[in-house]
């Protein structure tokens, strides 16, 4: 059977992870998960209190830096960090170390290894544009900001921190201002992606919208 490639790029919030790790399900591929790198990156940053610049300081950590996934889990140099690296604090890090030319050349290097052998949904800022630029099926996942919002607040508060709507609203218009505004590679549609705008869609629905695609070619 030829190989699958899926990529899917999109802003902050718009559940590009829930709808890749139900597609990964589905048509049985390895899910990978491109934000939770530049996540594991900005919280190591933080735990060894390296300042957010790009400097020799980084490019030696990244250096003896790993990322790996196993079983749904993210994995920096040998430790589960998957809990770790879901907060806001996280967020905000990995926003900003992710402007970095020396931490992307490093990750999008990893991601095109993983993206070789194995039949992968991959997401992220620049999957489509850059890391996956031949893959087959290309979607660019999208919704309001408001929605956007609702579901990440909603997330962070079953997983109980105590933060308002407010606050997550002018986060992810932060993050979405960074993402594509900053000069390495900016978050932006592909030309040949399709864009799947869900403020209004069910998450089934998204997920069958790309298995549709998928199955009928
Ligand atoms: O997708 P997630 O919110 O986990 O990503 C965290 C941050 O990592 C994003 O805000 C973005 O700045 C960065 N990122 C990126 N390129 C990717 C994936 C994520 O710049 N491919």
């Amino acid at each position: 059977m030829a190989r699958i490639t899926i990529a899917i790029d999109g802003p902050s919030g718009a559940g590009k992870s829930t709808i890749a790790k139900l597609v990964a399900k589905k048509l049985d591929l390895d899910y990978i998960d491109t934000g939770a790198m530049y996540r594991a990156v900005g919280y190591k940053m933080l735990k060894e209190g390296i300042p957010m610049v790009e400097d020799e300081t980084l490019a030696e950590m990244l250096d003896r830096t790993t990322i790996d996934f196993s079983k749904g889990d993210t994995i920096l140099d040998g430790q589960v960090v998957s809990g770790l690296i879901r907060t806001q604090e996280i967020s905000k890090a990995a926003s900003d170390c992710s402007a970095f030319a020396t931490v992307r050349k490093k990750l999008v290097e990893l991601q095109q290894a993983m993206g070789k052998t194995k039949n992968v949904i991959m997401d992220g800022r620049d999957i489509c544009t850059v890391v996956l630029k031949d893959a087959p099926y290309k979607f660019y996942l999208t919704a309001s900001e408001d929605e956007r919002a609702r579901r990440r607040h909603k997330e962070l508060v079953e997983k109980g921190e105590d933060i308002t709507f407010e606050k997550v609203l002018a986060d992810i218009k932060e993050r979405d201002y960074n993402d594509s505004h900053r000069a390495v590679t900016p978050l932006k549609q592909a030309e040949d992606a399709l864009l799947i705008d869900s403020s209004n869609m069910t998450i089934d629905e998204v997920v069958n919208f790309i298995c549709d695609r998928v199955n009928s070619r």
